[in-house]
């Protein structure tokens, strides 16, 4: 994997730990080279922080995910605030997961952790069978959402996200309900990242955003149309 951080002392605590967990770990502290190194390394997974010199984090990302032979190495941007996370949000920059500094090492690992399982097991076994409701149709197996005839790119997790609600129309999920299978199955990831990715979701939804419903108190749920 690749960490992009220019705060030494955080580069070398996640080195370390990345590497006793087994992970190969490659570092820069410059954003431009960041950019760079993950254009050739394709890595399983970067680790982004977001003020850096060079190129910041947001830059990274949005390039990263615009750019067909890296749009599906999974990201998790790393904010010096909880508040970043809405602001980077509003950029719909397309990070696969959110994680506020000051982080605990036990947490980000799990994270880690948990977002590569995901990407492999999306990798193994894309399941094929298409939703298809209204203007929206969802293609597990290409990994293709059309909304209203045109294409929508979506991040890994926004994906499963919208492929799981999808999948069971009418049925109530409160946001712990949804972290397992979308998220993962790590305890430490907050509800709050639920709420991030399902207005992400919406807002590249357009047309089609009403299918997702907010049941106030409770969660989401998925339009029954039949
Ligand atoms: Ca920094």
């Amino acid at each position: 994997m690749l960490v992009v951080e220019d705060e030494e002392d955080i580069l070398e605590v996640l080195q370390y730990n990345l590497q006793q967990e087994g992970y190969e770990v490659a570092c820069c502290m410059d954003g431009l080279q960041g950019l760079e190194q993950a254009k050739k390394l394709k890595p399983d997974l970067v680790l982004l922080d977001i003020m850096l010199p060079g190129m910041d984090g947001v830059e990274i990302c949005r390039n990263l995910k615009e750019d067909d032979s890296t749009r599906r190495i999974p990201i998790i941007m790393v904010t010096a605030k909880g508040e970043e996370i809405d602001v980077v949000l509003g950029l719909g920059v397309g990070a696969d997961d959110y994680i506020p500094k000051p982080f605990k090492v036990r947490e980000l690992v799990a994270r880690v952790k948990a977002l590569l399982r995901r990407s492999n097991l999306e990798q193994e076994n894309p399941s094929d069978n298409r939703i298809s409701v209204g203007d929206l149709v969802i293609d597990p197996a290409r990994h293709e959402v059309i909304c209203s005839g045109k294409p929508v790119e979506f991040t890994a997790t926004e994906f499963r996200l919208l492929h799981y609600l999808a999948s069971h129309p009418g049925r109530v999920y409160s946001r712990s309900q949804l972290l397992d299978p979308v998220v993962g199955d790590d305890a430490l990831v907050s509800n709050r990242n639920i709420d991030v990715h399902i207005r992400s979701l919406r807002k590249k939804l357009c047309s089609c955003s009403e299918l997702i419903e907010t049941i106030r108190g409770v969660g989401y749920r998925f339009k029954e149309t039949r």
